[in-house]
């Protein structure tokens, strides 16, 4: 059995330059590799393999092999797997949550470690619905059985992003799996190595060829997987860009799609509203410690003007006083920006923020100061006040640390102001009153909706958007059951 790994550059080195096919590590098969950096200093951590549409038809033939036999087996015993593989990714959530930290740039203590912790429960959590997997009996006719059954899909597809590398697969695999699918892989080209271990370690677990795991570049290996022939459906998170080619990959081949995308998530703060609770609330909901790399993200804070300039002082004090740092650093609040260009992405947009008229920037926070750390892709955290609901900086996900609070007067305003979006993947609302919470569950546009809080997605809780948010629902029973599964309809005579 594979042991843990603490230091998390000997990992990412032991794992470059190879893919998890048919229970194996092997190279890409024209050997070509791309290289993988810590974020936090830009030097080159290890290799990735580069996969491309050879290394797909080995991946999809061996999880083709493995389907029947795994849908085969009896469902309890593949949920006894499944969870089995939770138990194993939960000795590793030290050495997951390193390796996360150190490839995403996301700081260990306040998010890798727990996304790592969250990935072994995900993995325990759908393990346990295997028995839920039942088809309907239907009173059609006295001289007919009527009844559905549950079926597996096939081969499934899931394309990975990098901002919760690990939770977001378990949330695509673990249902997969269960539901008696066999998986093929594609990490994000940012945050392969921490999959890849995942992979490899439930290689201990799982029969052969039902994980395969690819790394790769989008057009060159993701391309490929999802038009493949044999995939019978897709589940992508990512761009709204990449997500409409996914779907048009699907489209061609009429499987299903699961697409999880972007967001502009709006949290309304209305004047009666517990403001230290509601503080803390924007602190966690805008993800700062994430450095805002979330797609619920809550980029647009409406709040009643009357508490407007308390809410504002208290949020960039709370926020200022996050500590930026090397993510693998304990005392580390704040770690970086994934990637360079995304990193130039969030430059670019706080220069349009900056330079927009009666516009003021709230800078927060200070970028670390040792030498170690000079070239790393830190960002401070800014939050703006001044700016209208129809700017730019409020109408595109710009998946960085930046916010913006916008003041209001009425209630009906700032529900027209928080659906006038083009996404729809989650929403707040802060009051003590139970009518206004009511209504605004009722109608913000927006696939989950909370009152008095921001939690980010868990298991058990269906999660996904309306809109350029995407298709379709990830994380629960019921996910696993409409998005995983076909219902067959069976009549027998009893004449
Ligand atoms: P992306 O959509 O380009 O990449 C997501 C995944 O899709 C990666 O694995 C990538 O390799 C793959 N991919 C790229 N092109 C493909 C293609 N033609 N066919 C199949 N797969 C392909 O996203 P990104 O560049 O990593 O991030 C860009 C933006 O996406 C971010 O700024 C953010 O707005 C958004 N994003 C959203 C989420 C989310 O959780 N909803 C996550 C990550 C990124």
């Amino acid at each position: 059995m594979l042991e843990p790994v603490t230091d998390p550059f000997a990992l990412a080195r032991a794992l470059s330059a190879v893919h998890v096919i048919d229970g194996r590590l092997c190279a890409a098969h024209g050997g070509a590799t791309f290289d993988v950096i810590n974020p936090a200093t830009s030097k080159v951590i290890g290799a990735a393999a580069a996969g491309d549409a050879t290394d797909v038809d080995r991946a999809m033939a061996a999880a083709k092999g493995a389907q029947p036999a795994w849908a085969a087996m009896k469902a309890r015993d593949r949920g006894k797997l499944v969870a089995a593989c939770g138990a194993r990714l939960a000795a590793h959530v030290e050495e997951l949550g390193r390796l996360t930290a150190l490839e995403t740039g996301k700081a260990l203590r306040t998010e890798s470690r727990v996304e790592a912790s969250v990935l072994a429960d995900t993995f325990v959590y759908f393990g346990g619905l295997a028995s839920e997997l039942c088809g309907e009996t239907i009173p059609f006719s006295p001289d007919m059985l009527a009844m559905t059954v549950r079926e597996p899909l096939g081969v499934v597809a899931a394309i990975l992003p990098w901002n919760a590398p690990l939770l977001l697969m378990a949330l695509k695999i673990a249902p997969a799996l269960v539901a008696g699918n066999t998986v093929v892989v594609k990490s994000a080209e940012e945050a392969p190595f921490g999959v890849l271990r995942v992979c490899q370690l439930l290689q201990e677990v799982l029969p052969k060829g039902v994980f395969n795991l690819l790394s790769g570049m989008g057009p060159a290996c993701g391309a490929p997987l999802a038009s493949h022939r044999d995939v019978a459906k897709v589940t992508f998170t990512g761009s709204v860009e990449t997500g409409r080619l996914v779907y048009r990959a699907a489209a061609e081949k009429l499987v299903p799609v699961t697409l999880e995308l972007g967001g502009k998530s709006p949290m309304i703060v209305m004047a009666d509203a517990d403001l230290e609770r509601a503080v803390a609330g924007a602190v966690s909901g805008m993800r700062f410690t994430r450095q805002g790399q979330s797609c619920t993200a809550a980029s647009r804070i409406f709040v009643q003007r009357a508490l407007h300039d308390a809410f504002v002082e208290q949020l960039v004090a709370r926020v200022d006083a996050l500590v930026m740092g090397d993510p693998l650093d304990e005392r580390t609040d704040i770690g970086t920006i994934v990637s360079p260009s995304q990193h130039a992405t969030v430059q670019r947009y706080l220069k349009i923020g900056r330079e927009a008229p009666g516009a003021t920037a709230h800078a927060c926070s200070r970028l670390p100061e040792d030498p170690a750390l000079k070239d790393g892709l830190f960002v401070q955290p800014v939050i703006f006040t001044g700016l209208a609901n129809d700017h730019t900086l409020c109408r595109e996900e710009i998946f960085g640390p930046v916010t913006c609070v916008i003041a209001f007067d009425t209630y009906e305003e700032a529900i027209a102001m928080a659906n006038d979006t083009d996404f729809g993947l989650a929403g707040t609302i802060w009051t003590r009153d139970l009518r206004t919470a009511m209504d605004a569950v009722k109608r913000l546009h927006a696939g989950f909706v909370q009152v008095n809080q921001n939690l980010v997605v868990q298991p058990m809780l269906s999660y996904g958007g309306f809109g350029q948010s995407g298709i379709g629902k990830e994380g629960s029973l019921s996910a696993m059951l409409d998005h995983f599964t076909h219902r067959k309809t069976i009549l027998i005579s009893m004449l």
